[in-house]
């Protein structure tokens, strides 16, 4: 996997966590000043102020407007790279107008903004705040309380209020602008690509030539989770995971990890390595136990009306038909018998070994 930065947009940084270490007086941050409460305009501030962001067709935008005892004094429309997320909009709104705020706001005047976003007033209230953004914001509530007063409450979105319905308007006018005002990358953004380029190696891993003998039984990665969910105790079976991957008392799987004997099969004279496809499907010393599980598929094809030889390609049937029918009790005992018997041999043969 390539580093973190190849998910980025070329050019592009991520929105960084916590780069102030503010330390905010409780006070500054208490509900008097946030508030998920629907006020309404505030008679007894200043200055009302509304912010709204807005994402459509892959557009993102932001705006706030400013109102002085009814009466506007400011707007500002703000444009933000495509990839940036809805929430991201709300919280540079808020920013900006908090940056024009403190500019203008004299000691003892009192300002409010409306947001009709609940989520950045939750994630501003919280003390230790690991959004950029939301520290950004504190930040300036802090300054700003420490000589005027600033107010941060939820106006619910499209309930007739004026000063919300006008950001709403210069949001949605935002999005044609081309000027980016904004375009960290949102950590939600990185998220997202990063699970779509492990899911994707991870697919052409299991497509790939890692490992043939698992890719014969589950033949992507797709089946294998389909298979897992049905029963994990498939595919987490001590003895199915070693005939899955082969890696386990086989003869190939010892003579290459502990170099040690050959990799034929001693069981028979098939002179054929003894996999665990030559172990499960062709060597004649377990043809009692393959007998068996053969009658559980001739079983399952005769439900379900399968026309297939039994032979070594039909694995991946062996382990559907576990799935459809649980009928998979006797081919799983089976398997693990097989098993258990490689295992005994293995310990016998070493214990031979080491007393002649
Ligand atoms: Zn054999």
């Amino acid at each position: 996997m390539g580093e973190r930065h190849d998910f980025l947009p070329p050019d592009r940084e991520l929105e960084d966590k916590d780069p102030f270490n503010l330390s905010l007086h409780p006070h500054q941050l208490t509900d008097n000043y946030l508030s998920l409460e629907q006020k309404g305009n505030d008679e007894n501030a200043t200055y009302n102020a509304y912010t709204d962001g807005s994402k459509m067709d892959e557009e993102t935008g932001a705006a706030y407007a400013v109102f002085k005892e009814g009466i506007l004094i400011k707007e500002r429309k703000l444009k933000l790279a495509r990839y940036c997320s809805v929430y991201q909009a709300e919280m540079l709104a808020i920013r900006e107008c908090l940056v024009f705020l403190e500019k203008i706001t004299k000691p003892g005047e009192r300002a409010t903004i409306h947001t009709d976003s609940q989520s950045a007033i939750m994630t501003i209230k919280q003390r230790k705040c690991k959004d950029q953004m939301a520290n950004e914001i504190q930040y300036l509530i802090t300054k700003i309380n420490g000589q005027s007063q600033v107010n941060l409450t939820w106006v619910k979105g499209h309930a007739e209020s004026t000063g919300n319905e006008y950001a709403d308007y210069l949001a949605k006018q935002s999005l044609k602008l081309k000027k980016e005002n904004y375009d960290k990358v949102p950590r939600s953004y990185l998220k997202a690509r990063v699970k779509e380029q492990i899911s994707e190696e991870m697919s052409t891993l299991y497509t790939g030539k890692i490992n043939n003998i698992t890719k014969k039984w589950l033949p992507d990665l797709e089946t294998a989770n389909k298979i897992n969910k049905a029963d994990p105790y498939i595919i987490g079976n001590k003895a199915i995971a070693a005939f899955i991957t082969g890696h386990g008392y086989f003869n190939p799987h010892i003579s290459r990890i502990y170099n040690q004997g050959e990799p034929k099969c001693d069981l028979c004279d098939l002179c054929a390595d003894q996999t665990s496809t030559h172990i499960l499907w062709e060597c004649p010393f377990f043809s009692d136990q393959r007998n068996r599980i053969r009658d559980q598929l001739d079983y399952y094809k005769q439900e379900h009306n399968v026309d297939l030889q039994n032979n070594a390609q039909n694995e991946e049937l062996l382990l559907r038909a576990q799935m459809s029918d649980k009928k998979w009790i006797t081919i799983i005992e089976n398997i693990k018998s097989i098993y258990k018997y490689l295992i005994n041999k293995y310990y016998r043969d070493k214990q031979n070994q080491q007393d002649t």
